[in-house]
């Protein structure tokens, strides 16, 4: 269905835990989350009836994430449950990939359609910085993971920090010219683990450009992405800007927290709570929230922090 603005809004994330296996330092508190009580969470049922609402209402897209939703258990139940539901064309899921060796067939067999895996950096001790915990075998052992269960196009996720990572902008690059995957540049968000990052941190996308002028422009936006190509690639370059570009005239999104609150906006701190309501109450705050979506965020930036309220794990990104 349309919002207030016009914009046809068909796309939820909807994120099935707080919890990580991963403790990255722009997203979450080293010391993780504290578990909440049962009854705070949405069941997977409820889970279920949310999305069979908002397929009622016109959404087609999904994106399962977290915290790590891998994590979760009952997670390929819960995807086939909603890859299933009638409406529902595409399920993506988001991850760490650190699991995948463990899921990947199986989330194939339940109906996902696409994967895409975070990953920041190429350099196992860069990696274990920032994810404070993790190993980057485990990642890459994800990564090959979904090769082999038969997800292609497989999107690989970048956070670009400014003196961490921009280094390596090349060799990401360089993954795109034999393998049909898409490495996307995401900029780096004040938000949650990234509030209070140094300001030389949040580099535009453009540093991607400049560091590679190779990449040519497919002059096509997919989603938030703005698509480029190495001469002869197999796969392709995409640049996510929160930042330096605003998208919100042609946001097409809610998200769905592990709480159980819808978020018209990522950057308002606005939650509508759907725990506890049957689906056709569920469908009409649904449609409450698409409508009264707010029409743009303000200015972030490094001195002026997303009004999200939450840390990115709690909202699901
Ligand atoms: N655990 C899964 C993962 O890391 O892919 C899914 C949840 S994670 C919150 C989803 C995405 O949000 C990841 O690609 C992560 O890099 C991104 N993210 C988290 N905090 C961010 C921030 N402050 N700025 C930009 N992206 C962020
Ligand atoms: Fe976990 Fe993903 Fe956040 Fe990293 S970005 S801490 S993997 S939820």
């Amino acid at each position: 269905m349309r919002d207030n603005y016009n914009r046809e809004i068909n796309y939820m994330r909807v994120s099935v835990t707080e919890l990580c296996n991963l403790r990255c330092r722009y997203c979450m508190p080293e010391e993780g989350v504290a578990k909440k009580a049962h009854e705070d969470m949405m069941t997977a049922e409820e889970t279920v009836m949310a999305v069979e609402a908002a397929a009622r209402l016109g959404i087609s897209k999904i994106r399962i994430t977290g915290g790590e939703p891998l994590v979760k258990r009952g997670i390929v139940k819960l995807c086939r449950a909603i890859a299933d539901i009638p409406g529902i064309r595409e399920v993506c899921v988001t991850t760490n990939g650190v699991l995948l060796p463990r899921f990947a067939k199986d989330l194939r067999d339940a109906g996902i359609s696409r994967l895409n895996i975070s990953l920041d950096t190429l350099d196992p001790e860069k990696y274990r910085y920032i994810t404070r915990i993790g190993q980057l075998e485990d990642a890459m052992a994800g990564i090959r993971a979904a090769e082999e269960a038969g997800f292609d196009k497989l999107k690989i996720n970048t956070v670009l920090m400014g003196g961490f990572n921009d280094d390596e902008i090349p060799d990401f690059v360089s993954l795109t010219r034999e393998k049909p995957v898409e490495v996307r540049f995401i900029e780096l968000m004040p938000i949650g683990g990234g509030i209070g990052f140094d300001k030389a941190r949040f580099v535009s996308c453009d540093t991607v450009l400049d560091r590679v002028p190779e990449l040519v422009s497919l002059e096509k936006e997919e989603g938030v992405a703005r698509l480029y190509k190495l001469p002869g690639a197999a796969g392709r370059v995409g640049l996510i800007r929160p930042i330096s570009c605003e998208f919100c005239e042609s946001c097409n999104k809610i998200r769905l927290t592990a709480d159980g609150r819808l978020k018209p906006c990522l950057h308002s701190d606005q939650e509508i709570s759907l725990r506890g309501l049957d689906g056709g109450q569920m469908e009409e705050l649904l449609r409450d929230a698409i409508l009264d979506k707010p029409q743009k965020r303000e200015e972030i930036n490094a001195e002026s922090p997303s009004k999200a309220g939450r840390d990115m794990n709690q909202i699901g990104g």
